[in-house]
């Protein structure tokens, strides 16, 4: 089964206890690249993206756009 290429507007959401930089998909352990989607009202959600195979996490981190 794959799914690559799919998804990409549904980030896994994931729970980080200490820290978060190995790829639960493929198993990349040098961390992640950052995208912010917006929300409303200059906050933003960060999305980390798996440089390797392009998976998409939700850790919940909320950040205001100033
Ligand atoms: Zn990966």
């Amino acid at each position: 089964m794959t799914d690559e290429g799919t998804g990409a507007d549904n980030p896994e959401l994931i729970h980080v206890d200490k820290e978060f930089s190995r790829c639960l998909k493929c198993g990349y352990e040098d961390g992640f690249h950052v995208s912010f989607a917006a929300v409303k009202d200059q906050r933003a959600e960060v999305i980390l993206i798996c440089p390797r195979c392009g998976k998409r996490y939700g850790p919940g981190w909320r950040v205001t756009l100033v």
